[in-house]
């Protein structure tokens, strides 16, 4: 049996659901995913923080346009508050001090603080390992399950229809419809989007597209409860201390209810897959940590790993491939899909349908030339 609809949206990550969303307003939209639940791979082991000061001007552009969603979403689209104020604080130790400049005079808005200061912000980090810092007030930790599923509710409104433990094994294209197959399915669409996170590539592969040069990067993060931190850490009230960042990303802490969570900022290339935590990572998390805190960690709670996919100049892809038709790329989102969701399903929803952005989304428009496919043609 062949399902007919008018666009197919594979992978139902934070991508895919939020695009296929924004999709089903004025089209027939399946969604698919090969996992039992949406959101199992890169989307559900995020940090889940907004970071407005993160990533190329391209990336902080569309995460700008994305941040109003988050505060104000439309009516009826969540219950629960998708954002919570958390300011971000880049550090840096004496010879990161020129970096720090660098990134003030790219950031204007960005706050400087002394290394005393600095230090006021998360009473952890150590005074002779801090030389100084910038903060950023417009982060915030994200709600990813109540975004994701929020998605995932309002698409299923406008008639989507998702459909898990679905992995697509083949593609082909005739009389311009696509058809995918996946075990006994068979669906046909003119326009399939690829929003498969780390498999981009290879549902690409399998169109008989180029592979865009997408590389999938693993990162790890570990939580700890306080009490491991020993006696001067263990009843501080840490709900109010910034995601402190290294300047040169290096390492990153933040609050997670109640707990601490800590990440060696890693990115170690990896073919796509379930990826799990190597005990050399969360070694490099506790030693970066305990470095700037001289405090020391007895013992770590949890830790996960998840892919982070980049393309080669690390912006997003979005658009329709070039060579390929009716074939639309949804990739590449890095360490920033979730942040920039609402921006890029809006974008990717005005490419395809033709759909007006409102006010607020209306610059992502600007950046259609720099996150296009065709900026990789010939370059392979
Ligand atoms: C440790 C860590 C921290 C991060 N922190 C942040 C952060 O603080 N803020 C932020 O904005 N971002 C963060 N990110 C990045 C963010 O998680 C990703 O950019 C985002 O989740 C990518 O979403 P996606 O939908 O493209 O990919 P995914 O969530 O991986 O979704 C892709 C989906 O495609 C499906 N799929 C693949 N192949 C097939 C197939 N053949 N058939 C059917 N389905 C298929 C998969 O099952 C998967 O569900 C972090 C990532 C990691 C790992």
């Amino acid at each position: 049996m062949t399902a007919e609809f008018d666009i197919v949206v594979v992978g139902a990550g934070i991508a895919g659901a939020s695009a296929a969303a924004e999709l089903a307003a004025d089209a027939r939209v399946a969604l698919l995913d090969m996992e039992a639940q949406p959101g199992f791979h890169a989307t559900g082991r995020s940090a889940a923080f907004f970071a407005a000061s993160y990533g190329s001007g391209v990336v902080r552009g569309i995460t700008a346009a994305s941040e109003h969603f988050f505060r104000k979403p439309p009516s009826g689209f969540s219950e629960v508050e998708l954002i919570r104020p958390r300011d971000a604080l880049f550090i840096a130790g004496a010879d990161q001090l020129g970096k720090l400049e660098e990134m003030k005079a790219e950031i204007p808005n960005l706050q400087k603080l002394s290394a005393e200061e600095t230090c006021k912000q998360a009473p952890i980090l150590d005074s002779s390992y801090v030389a100084g810092g910038l903060r950023d007030e417009l982060g915030g930790d994200l709600d990813v399950d109540a975004i994701l599923q929020a998605y995932l509710r309002l698409f299923k409104q406008r008639g989507g229809k998702l459909m898990c433990r679905q992995q697509v094994e083949a593609m082909g294209f005739k009389d311009g419809i696509w058809t995918l197959q996946s075990g006994s399915h068979s669906l046909s669409a003119p326009v399939v989007v690829n929003a498969a996170g780390a498999w981009a590539g290879g549902i690409a592969e399998l169109a008989g597209a180029s592979s865009l040069q997408l590389q999938p990067m693993k990162r790890t993060a570990v939580l700890i409860d306080l009490k491991q931190l020993g006696d001067k850490a263990q009843n501080m009230d840490i709900s109010g201390w910034p995601l402190v960042v290294d300047v040169d990303e290096q390492f990153y802490f933040k609050p997670d209810a109640g707990r601490l969570l800590i990440s060696p900022a890693d990115e170690t290339p990896s073919a796509a897959c379930d990826a799990q935590p190597d005990e050399i990572d969360i070694a490099i998390a506790v030693d970066r940590f305990q470095k700037a805190t001289s405090l020391n960690i007895e013992r770590v709670n949890h830790s996960w790993a998840g892919l982070r996919t980049f393309s080669s100049d690390r912006n997003f892809i979005v658009g329709f491939d070039p060579g390929l038709k009716g074939f639309f790329w949804l990739a590449g989102q890095g360490g920033y899909g979730v942040q920039s969701a609402p921006g890029l399903a809006q974008l990717t929803n005005a490419m395809i349908t033709g759909a007006t952005l409102t006010r607020e989304f209306s610059p992502i428009l600007n950046y259609e030339a720099e996150v296009a496919p065709e900026r990789f043609l010939g370059k392979e």
